[in-house]
């Protein structure tokens, strides 16, 4: 009977104690954002760009891209927003931003690289999306992917200043930029962990190969270990750090990664009820102490079962 009473659990992200986690979706379209603006959510915290130009011949026009933002926006009121720039390349691939063969695309020219490239691209989103942002009077983060070093985290901060945009950050799914947030987050406003990403690049295995996946479970305590030093950096700045990747849906893991200090865990829409009920079920002592647990395992299935031994029975 608890555990049912616990599932219709409505509101904001809390562990047991009263920590706020803010709970957010991700989402590719205006179709996605008013659904999900529906849902018992507290806003947006991964809007990938680039799922709306996925069949696109030609660059989307300012106005294109403002007309989307907009309904965006409108749909989440003054709940927040966090927008991706295009993440362009890779296992993404745009007609229009496509910059021709490349040996090794997931360790090429993708994310902020390109858009570095072409600076039109780059800054005709800014500019649709500030403008979106006046027109509606919305809570809208704007962040770039694919971040490796504080010089570009530089550049993306000076040019959403530049275009307008008050809120600035990064994804964080490079492991340099996880080991050296606190560099990172000094010149901008939050970072958001990409943890598909981030695993990929990790432990050096493509995210699109099945025949890997074993390498890129969430799980790995060297993926913890490096979230743990990305989250560091939030401590000492003060400043935001979430996660946006697909880790942050599962219920185990999003205590984890609350015990190591992230503030806010953006997933699938539908995810959000069972991460709430798992939040609500823990104070952040017990998530700390998950944390510190599953990186003392040795490998990835161990570091479950320790968290799954300190969890509530009803988890
Ligand atoms: C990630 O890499 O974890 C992420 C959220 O971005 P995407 O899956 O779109 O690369
Ligand atoms: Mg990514």
């Amino acid at each position: 009977r608890r555990a049912a009473a616990l599932s219709n659990v409505r509101g904001h992200g809390v562990t047991k104690d009263g920590t706020r986690v803010q709970l957010l979706a991700n989402i590719g379209t205006a179709e996605d954002a008013e659904r999900a603006a529906a849902e018992d959510c507290e806003g947006v915290g991964l809007f990938r760009t680039e799922v709306l130009f996925l069949d696109s011949d030609t660059a989307p026009t300012l106005e294109e891209q403002q007309e989307t933002y907009e309904r965006v926006f409108r749909a989440f009121g003054d709940r927040k927003v966090v927008v991706r720039t295009l993440d362009a390349g890779a296992d993404k691939p745009l007609a229009f931003a496509n910059l021709g063969e490349e040996e090794n695309p997931a360790l090429g020219v993708r994310g902020l690289r390109l858009q570095r490239r072409r600076t039109d691209l780059l800054e005709t989103q800014l500019d649709a999306l500030a403008a979106a942002q006046k027109a509606t009077g919305g809570n809208v983060w704007v962040m770039a992917p694919m971040v490796a070093i504080r010089e570009e985290a530089q550049f993306f901060a000076d040019q959403c200043r530049k275009h307008g945009i008050k809120v600035a950050g990064t994804m964080i799914e490079v492991p340099a930029a996880a080991i050296r947030s606190t560099d990172i987050l000094e010149v901008c406003d939050f970072a958001s962990l990409g943890t598909n990403d981030l695993s990929q690049y990790t432990f050096a295995a493509d995210r699109m190969q099945g025949e890997l996946a074993g390498l890129l479970g969430i799980w790995q305590p060297a993926l913890l270990d490096i979230i743990k030093m990305a989250c560091d950096g939030g401590r000492i700045t003060g400043k935001p750090i979430g996660v946006c990747g697909e880790a942050g849906g599962d219920p185990l893991l999003a205590l984890v990664l609350c015990g190591l200090g992230v503030s806010s865990l953006s997933m699938a829409v539908g995810k959000i009820k069972a991460v709430k009920t798992a939040l609500r079920l823990h104070d952040l002592g017990t998530c700390q102490r998950m944390a510190d647990a599953a990186r003392r395992a040795k490998d990835a299935k161990d570091a479950r079962q320790a968290v799954i031994d300190l969890a509530d029975p009803v988890m």
